[in-house]
């Protein structure tokens, strides 16, 4: 089903130790409320397996920034899906566009992980998302289209339905500049078109789409109030508690 999420990146930020006090002071906050969205806080690998012994994770789910396109085996330095999984993560950020740029990540590896995640009931979120050139040169919907179809489209519908989708333009990424609310609707409602197109309406409906890039406390409510953006994911915000509730709250 279709859910409002709202979802922070922590990239490489953070010692161990003020991960865990953020979690642990985010966990706090939450405490005697009801968000009206599911919270997921997405840290570093070394944080994940402390952090998930130390939060309630019924009521902010875990996310790794990444896995492996491997299963196991000699592959120094790489942390697989099963890894994550065992540590108590429920999800996996996938293809986030500083992987794509930095690490060379294609749409074959992108694959591979995503099956991965999903062989060891980790939930990806896959994001997607043009960079300013294209987006100046109008070919912002060409791209989306070719992320989703080439990485995912060998997926069964009933694999595809278990994603979660951030659609986050490469330009707003940490920049300041933020999509419009208008912008993210029409992009958010291509994409849930495109998605119909293969794999039918109902899966197309309740597949979440989050929006990402400079999103903050003064224009979540305006980008979650749009009829097919259904939350967010939060980089630079997401590393202060009064930063990251505000943007919770805005649901
Ligand atoms: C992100 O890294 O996914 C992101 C959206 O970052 P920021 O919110 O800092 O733009």
């Amino acid at each position: 089903m279709r859910k409002n999420i709202v979802a922070g990146n922590w990239k490489m930020n953070l010692t161990l130790q003020e991960g865990v006090k953020l979690a642990k002071d985010l966990n706090e906050a939450l405490k005697n409320k009801q968000p009206n969205c599911d919270v997921i806080i997405g840290t570093p690998f070394i944080h994940l397996a402390t952090i998930c012994e130390t939060i309630d994770t019924k009521k902010i789910g875990v996310a790794a920034e990444n896995c492996a396109d491997q299963e196991k085996g000699a592959f120094t330095g790489e942390v697989s899906a099963q890894m994550v999984a065992s540590t108590g993560a429920g999800y996996v950020i996938l293809g986030h566009s500083e992987r794509r740029t930095y690490y060379g990540e294609n749409a074959e590896t992108l694959t591979k992980k995503v099956k991965l995640a999903l062989a060891n009931r980790l939930t990806p979120i896959f994001c997607i998302g043009e960079v300013k050139e294209e987006r100046e040169a109008g070919q912002h919907f060409k791209v989306v289209e070719e992320q989703l179809s080439s990485a995912l489209w060998g997926l069964s519908p009933e694999d595809f339905s278990k994603l979660i989708l951030a659609y986050e333009p490469v330009w707003a990424i940490g920049t300041g500049l933020t999509a419009t609310a208008e912008q993210a609707q029409e992009i958010h409602s291509h994409i849930r078109q495109f998605i119909e197109q293969k794999y039918g309406k109902e899966i197309a409906e309740n597949c979440t789409i989050l929006y990402g890039g400079s999103c903050n406390a003064g224009n979540a409510k305006e980008l979650f109030g749009q009829k097919d953006v259904d939350g967010g994911l939060i980089g630079g915000a997401s590393l202060s508690v009064e930063k990251f509730l505000p943007i919770i709250e805005a649901f």
